[in-house]
């Protein structure tokens, strides 16, 4: 059924395996991960290293090796998703893994410029730079950039920090935040500036409310309108297509021993909510006409008009080379390939 195709293809899944960095390199750490990037393949071995009878292999829409630059993964995953946001589309994607396995370097990259920046920047070079090329369409651009944290919305553009956020819904069902600051953008230069403050944010909240960034899930949002010109046959009509950008809390498993009060809570408030993220975007690539899940989660709340229907997703899945972290690695590979 050709409804079902264009269903499963908006759900894209793919894996980014980072290279080893100095100190697994100084440590001599070995790594049994096979990538097979032209047969989107990606496989550990089983039981016994040298049983390849027993070797777990799994495959996903694009499997990216230690060597793929940023502005490779950029072209073949997000690229298509921001050229429907600029026709009205939404989208969304996702970075997924374990803490140091290269979700942030792959969405925010290094920096804000050089060859080593992420998927955010290069969005909005590419939004920009379309806008340029456009004769005869006017544009708005927005962002804003916030955090949930222990299922605690916050703003990471607002003054204050400490400030939590609601999540509203309309009568038509539409889910929004109550009070959240939205910021006209320019330039690319007004991109760093937001990226500047919303890291600021981040820190603050560091310290001073004892937190760990790495058990947040960050969200940046860009809202790009369009309105066709008053010389043009389809003068005034408007089309909006809002892109998110999230970068996921570590999906590393917590010790269970040891853990308790805040710390559990926290570590109970992320499994929940990556799990509710995996059966939306399961249900969704599946295509069926069946029950979405959305409401199990705020994440999946505060995301469901960009997942599923009309929308674009990828999820980029990462992960590092090191047999050290094999357990942790098979376990991303597992989520993400549930999400397929
Ligand atoms: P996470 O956000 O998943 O916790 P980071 O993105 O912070 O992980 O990555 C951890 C470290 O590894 C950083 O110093 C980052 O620069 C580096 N790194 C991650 N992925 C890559 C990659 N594909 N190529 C080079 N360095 C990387
Ligand atoms: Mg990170």
């Amino acid at each position: 059924m050709v409804e079902q195709k264009q269903r499963s293809e908006a759900v894209r899944v793919v894996v980014r395996c980072r290279p080893l960095n100095s100190k697994e390199r100084f440590e001599d750490r070995t790594t049994s991960l096979k990538i097979d990037q032209a047969g989107c393949q990606i496989s550990l071995p089983g039981g016994s290293q040298t049983d390849t009878a027993l070797s777990k292999v799994f495959t996903f829409d694009s499997v990216f090796g230690p060597d793929c630059g940023q502005e490779d993964l950029f072209r073949s995953t997000a690229e298509p998703i921001v050229e429907a946001v600029l026709q009205g589309f939404n989208g969304t994607i996702f970075t997924y893994g374990q803490t140091g396995a290269g979700k942030t370097f792959t969405m925010e990259g290094d920096s804000i410029a050089g060859p080593d920046r992420g998927i955010v920047p290069r969005c909005f070079e590419q939004i920009f730079d379309s806008i340029k090329h456009s004769e005869n369409q006017e544009f708005l651009v927005r962002v804003s950039f916030l955090e949930l944290y222990n299922e605690e919305l916050r703003d990471l553009l607002a003054r204050n920090v400490k400030g939590k956020l609601q999540l509203r819904e309309k009568s038509s069902g539409d889910v929004y935040i109550k009070g959240l600051h939205t910021f006209v953008v320019n330039s690319i230069d007004d991109i760093s500036r937001v990226l500047q403050v919303g890291k600021k944010s981040r820190t603050v909240g560091k310290t001073l409310m004892n937190e760990d960034s790495s058990r947040s899930h960050s969200i940046f949002t860009l809202t790009v309108e369009g309105m066709t010109p008053k010389n043009d046959k389809d003068a005034g009509h408007i089309h909006v297509g809002t892109l998110n950008l999230v970068d996921l809390a570590g999906s590393e498993r917590q010790s269970k021993s040891g853990t308790t009060g805040d710390r559990f809570k926290e570590a109970t408030n992320i499994n929940l909510s990556l799990s509710a993220l995996g059966n939306v975007i399961s249900a969704l690539s599946d295509g069926r006409d069946g029950h979405v899940p959305y409401r199990e989660s705020k994440l999946t709340r505060l995301l469901q008009s960009s997942l599923g229907g009309n929308t674009k997703t990828v999820m980029i899945a990462t992960v590092g080379p090191a047999d050290y972290n094999m357990e942790e690695t098979l376990s991303t590979l597992r989520y993400a390939s549930r999400a397929k």
